[in-house]
């Protein structure tokens, strides 16, 4: 006994913005600040957590008006990513020490 229409897919609208309310994005791309609304964003040339390379991996991103950080394509918190981000580096220098341990 199966009814062919007891399953109906979400009605979503198809011509809806995939990120609705950042509307307006910066020219490069990014969303303004999810905080404040300001367009005055930049992303830092150096991070403790992801040294050189971190922010740019993740689109880690510092108002300057609030100082608050966020992730440059979503608009959310990159602190679960920075987490991760960590955790994966970590492994990888254990894993290299490892591995030298091993040819040494
Ligand atoms: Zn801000």
């Amino acid at each position: 006994m199966t009814d062919p229409n007891f399953y109906q897919p979400p009605s979503e609208d198809p011509s809806s913005s995939p990120t609705p309310g950042y509307d307006s994005l910066m020219p490069n791309g990014w969303v303004p600040c999810p905080n404040c609304g300001s367009t005055h964003v930049e992303m830092p040339s150096f991070t403790w957590w992801g040294g050189a390379v971190g922010q740019k991996l993740l689109n880690h991103v510092k108002c300057q008006d609030c100082s608050y950080t966020y992730n440059a394509k979503t608009g959310k918190s990159n602190t679960t990513a920075i987490v991760i981000y960590q955790v994966v580096a970590l492994v990888i220098v254990l894993g290299l020490f490892y591995a030298l341990g091993l040819l040494g």
